[in-house]
């Protein structure tokens, strides 16, 4: 904290003080007689102007690059020396002979959901390792002599092999580099994160998590309803629609007695076979699903259908992925009542499908 020496009161010195953070810089001018108010004065701005402030700054002139990138096409990458500045403001960790790994969380596939910690990451990289459903525009984030390595799925092509990711990661980061792992969404969701932690810790490594804005919360926020409601609703299950060849299958009658609301990910190809489990275990069938391709994107396409009606509603509309299908609470007395009303028996096997 910044402090102002003790002036007579009533002298006509007059002392000069500043609080510097960098970018920031505030300065005072003191009199005598107005010594003790003006030393508050300085103290309280001194906090106000916390150590961070600079690293504020530092963020304000990272987002003009975003800023200017999103109206005028340019990019302004941030370059080493400003990456030296933001080390010595103390926002950024400094390098590390040994390198350090950061999984970094890329939103829901458009640029302008990933997290301010999440850009400085890759403002600092050395090398980024990128999946398929991440937005390209992040990449120009970095700087221009970064690498940028592509281990996601092509569409036709086989899958990078995980263990042959972890042993990139393992290198780059022995090569004293530092290493994103950009992940679409959130790292810890669905993202294969254990897998490249597990194997940087067995090479001596400690991984960052940097969160991400994850499908569910960015499909929510499309179809404009809370994930949770504190009447119906107060359970949220993230769920795979897609389990791992050798993984226990999942018991959707369980689920469906929780009265939650359900974010089922990669669940379009299983839908037929999800929401007869779902109903099977007691899941209401009217119950509303909402299915939004692409959440978050400029091109995100949103439907709902009865649960009873996925399968087909997902086959007559052609839904591609990325889409997440969220299923509404199904127990709730009040809900079921305002469900009836829109849905057909499923006998019938007539869909009433709502369009948004
Ligand atoms: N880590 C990611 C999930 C990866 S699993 C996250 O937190 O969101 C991949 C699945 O996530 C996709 O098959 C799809 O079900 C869902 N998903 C990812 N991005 C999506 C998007 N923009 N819109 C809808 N679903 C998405």
């Amino acid at each position: 904290m910044t402090r102002v020496p003790r002036i007579p009161f009533g002298s006509s010195a007059t002392l000069a003080d500043a609080v510097d953070r960098t970018d920031v810089c505030t300065a005072f001018s003191v009199v005598g007689a107005a010594s003790t108010p003006a030393s508050r004065l300085l103290a309280a701005s001194g906090l106000a102007l916390g150590p961070a402030l600079g690293g504020v700054a530092a963020w304000a002139v990272a987002l003009r690059a975003l800023r200017d990138r999103a109206f005028s096409g340019r990019l302004q990458p941030v370059s080493r020396r400003d990456e030296g500045a933001a080390v010595g403001a103390g926002i950024a960790p400094a390098r590390d002979k040994r390198g350090a790994v950061s999984l970094v969380g890329a939103g829901p596939g458009c640029a302008d959901l990933i997290t301010l910690r999440g850009v400085r990451r890759l403002q600092e990289a050395d090398v980024i390792y990128f999946d398929r459903l991440v937005d390209p525009a992040l990449l120009d984030l970095a700087r221009p002599d970064a690498s940028r390595v592509f281990v996601g799925k092509a569409p036709g092509l086989r899958a990078w092999p995980q263990a042959r990711i972890n042993r990139l990661l393992v290198a780059s980061a022995q090569a004293g580099k530092r290493v994103v792992r950009l992940k679409c969404g959130d790292p810890s969701v669905f993202g294969r994160a254990a897998e490249e932690i597990d194997a940087l810790a067995e090479a001596g490594f400690a991984v960052e998590i940097v969160p991400g804005v994850t499908a569910a919360s960015a499909a929510a926020a499309e179809v404009g309803r809370p994930l949770t409601d504190r009447n119906a609703g107060r359970t949220l299950v993230l769920a795979s629609g897609h389990p791992a060849a050798d993984a226990a299958p999942i018991d959707w009658s369980a689920l469906a007695r929780l009265d939650a609301t359900l974010a089922i990910y990669m669940g379009v190809a299983r839908a037929a076979d999800t929401a007869q489990a779902l109903i099977a275990g007691g899941a209401d069938p009217c119950a509303r699903v909402d299915i939004v391709e692409r959440a978050g994107a400029f091109n995100s396409r949103r439907l709902s259908s009865p649960l009873h009606a996925l399968a087909d509603t997902i086959a007559r509309e052609s839904v591609r992925n990325p889409a997440i299908l969220l299923v509404s609470p199904t127990a709730h007395p009040e809900r079921r009542q305002r469900g009836a009303r829109t849905c057909r028996a499923p006998a019938s096997r007539l869909a009433s499908v709502e369009f948004l």
